[in-house]
């Protein structure tokens, strides 16, 4: 399918289930020789990352763990405003080899803000492998240590990634369309 409808908006193909196939296999080689006698622990970012973090874990050699965490951010009932708190980090990460798995780094704050509440959990090694990147976007520095694709600042959808809670399940990449 070249373009595809979700809700109001048409969207048109840009990265290919075979492109993300053969990019992932090269990433999680990769991951594979960096991480090897390590023991990683993956930390998928919920719930645009289940797609990427499922290829992904298929391509790992080398042992390892993953878990899934959810990122919550609310308006607390203190002056302080907004509350960020990381969901479901049942694991252990204290002196682990911890490898975030996200979806998608747009203007790069929720990253760094996650990055930050992770360290409290002194990891030994924490690093980022995002499927997709906007780096016309970014608005803080950021070590992204594995990249599937840079892409331009347009809005995307599909392969987890979601358009007002649809267009999750298509199995590429499409951008929206003016
Ligand atoms: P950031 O804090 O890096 O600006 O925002 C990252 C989050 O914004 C992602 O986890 C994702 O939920 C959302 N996001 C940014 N760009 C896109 C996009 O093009 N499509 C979709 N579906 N979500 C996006
Ligand atoms: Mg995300």
């Amino acid at each position: 399918m070249e373009i595809v409808t979700v809700k109001d908006k048409k969207f048109a193909i840009s990265i290919t289930a075979e492109q993300l196939r053969q990019r992932i296999a090269e990433i999680a080689a990769q991951i594979s020789k960096d991480m090897e006698g390590k023991k990683p622990l993956f930390l998928a970012v919920l719930n645009g990352s289940f797609m990427y973090a499922a290829d992904l874990m298929r391509g790992i050699t080398t042992p390892c763990e993953i878990s899934f965490v959810r990122f919550a951010s609310y308006e607390g009932m203190h002056s302080t405003g907004c509350v960020n708190e990381v969901l479901g980090l049942a694991e252990e990460i204290k002196g682990r080899n911890v490898i975030v798995v996200e979806d998608i780094i747009d203007s790069g704050l929720t990253m760094q803000l996650l990055l930050s509440k992770l360290r409290e959990h002194q990891p030994a090694d924490l690093r980022v492998a995002s499927l997709l990147v906007k780096p016309g976007n970014l608005k803080v520095e950021l070590d992204i240590a594995y990249t599937c694709f840079e892409i331009p600042n347009d809005f995307i959808v599909g392969y987890g990634l979601d358009y007002d809670g649809e267009g999750r399940n298509l199995p590429a990449i499409y951008t929206v369309m003016e």
